[in-house]
C-alpha cells in the first residue's frame, strides 16, 4: 500500500487531497495543527511550524511515497502595516513548515523513490497589493521546489509544486463573507469565470502521486482557469 503524508490534511484542499488518495487505496498520514475529522485518515496532531514536532513525527516513519505539504495560512495587509507577527506566521507555516517536512521526511522519501508536492498559489507568479508576506512564503515555496527537483534528483525524489487559483473552500468563503474578497469581481478576472473547486486540485495532485507524471519533477504546474495570465482590470 502507498503511504503519503497530507500537511493541512484537516481542511479544504488538503482534505480533498486525503480525501482523492484514500480513494484510491492510498494509507494516508493526516499531519495538521488541528486534525480533520475525515475517517481512514491516521491524524497526527503537528504544527509544521515546530521544527522538533515535525522531526519527530517524521522519525517515526521507515518509508513514505509522498509529501503533500498542503498546510498554509493567509492574510491581506498593506505592507507598510503588515504586523511582524503576522509575516513570520505566514513565511513560517507556509516556506518554513514545508521546508521542515522536506527536510525531516527526505530520508523516508528517499527509501522508495519518492515525491514531493508543495501547494503554491498563483500569488506567487503574479502580484497583488496587500499579499507581501502570503506572496513572498508562495514564491518562495516555488524556487525550493526547483532547488530540492535538482538536488534531490538523484536520491530518486521528485519534487513538484502546484499553484492553483482562487479555490472554493473554507478560508475563500470566509474572505468572500466578510468582505475581503469580492467574488463577482474575481471571477470577472478568470478565464473559466468560476473558482477552481478543491476536488480538481487533488485530481492534479492525485495525478502526480500515480505516478503517472513521472519526467514532471522541479517545476509548477499552474492550475488557476486562466487568472494568473489575464491582467488586472
Ligand atoms: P484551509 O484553511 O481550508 O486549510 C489549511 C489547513 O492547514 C487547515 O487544516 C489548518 O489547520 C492547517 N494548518 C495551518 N497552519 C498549520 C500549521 N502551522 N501546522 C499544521 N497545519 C496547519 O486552506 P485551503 O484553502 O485548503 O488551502 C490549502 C493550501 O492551498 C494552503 O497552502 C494555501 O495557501 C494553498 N492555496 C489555497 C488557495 C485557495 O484559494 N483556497 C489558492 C492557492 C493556494
Amino acid at each position: 500500500m502507498k503511504t503519503a503524508v497530507v500537511t493541512g490534511a484537516g481542511s479544504g484542499i488538503g482534505e480533498a487531497i486525503a480525501r482523492r488518495l484514500l480513494a484510491d487505496g492510498w494509507s494516508v498520514l493526516g499531519w495538521d495543527r488541528r486534525p480533520g475529522e475525515l475517517e481512514g485518515v491516521t491524524w497526527r496532531q503537528v504544527d509544521v511550524t515546530e521544527h522538533e514536532q515535525v522531526m519527530t513525527a517524521a522519525g517515526e516513519l521507515d518509508s513514505v511515497d509522498v509529501l503533500v505539504n498542503c498546510a498554509g495560512v493567509g492574510g491581506i495587509h498593506p505592507a507598510a502595516e503588515l504586523p511582524h507577527t503576522a509575516w513570520q506566521r505566514i513565511i513560517g507555516v507556509n516556506l518554513s513548515g514545508a521546508f521542515s517536512c522536506c527536510q525531516a521526511l527526505f530520508p523516508a522519501l528517499s527509501a522508495g523513490g519518492g515525491l514531493v508536492v508543495n501547494l503554491a498559489s498563483v500569488m506567487a507568479h503574479r502580484a497583488t497589493p496587500g499579499r507581501a508576506a502570503y506572496s513572498a512564503s508562495k514564491a518562495g515555496l516555488v524556487m525550493l521546489t526547483e532547488v530540492l527537483g535538482l538536488e534531490w534528483a538523484e536520491h530518486g525524489i521528485r519534487v513538484v509544486a502546484v499553484s492553483p487559483g482562487y479555490t472554493n473552500t473554507p478560508l475563500v468563503r470566509k474572505a468572500i463573507a466578510n468582505g475581503n474578497l469580492d467574488e463577482e469581481r474575481l471571477v470577472a478576472e478568470i478565464a473559466l469565470r468560476r473558482l477552481a473547486e478543491p476536488d480538481e486540485v487533488a485530481e492534479v495532485v492525485h495525478d502526480l502521486a500515480s505516478g503517472r507524471l513521472a519526467y514532471l519533477t522541479a517545476t509548477t504546474i499552474r492550475l488557476d482557469g486562466g487568472w494568473g495570465t489575464r491582467a488586472a482590470r
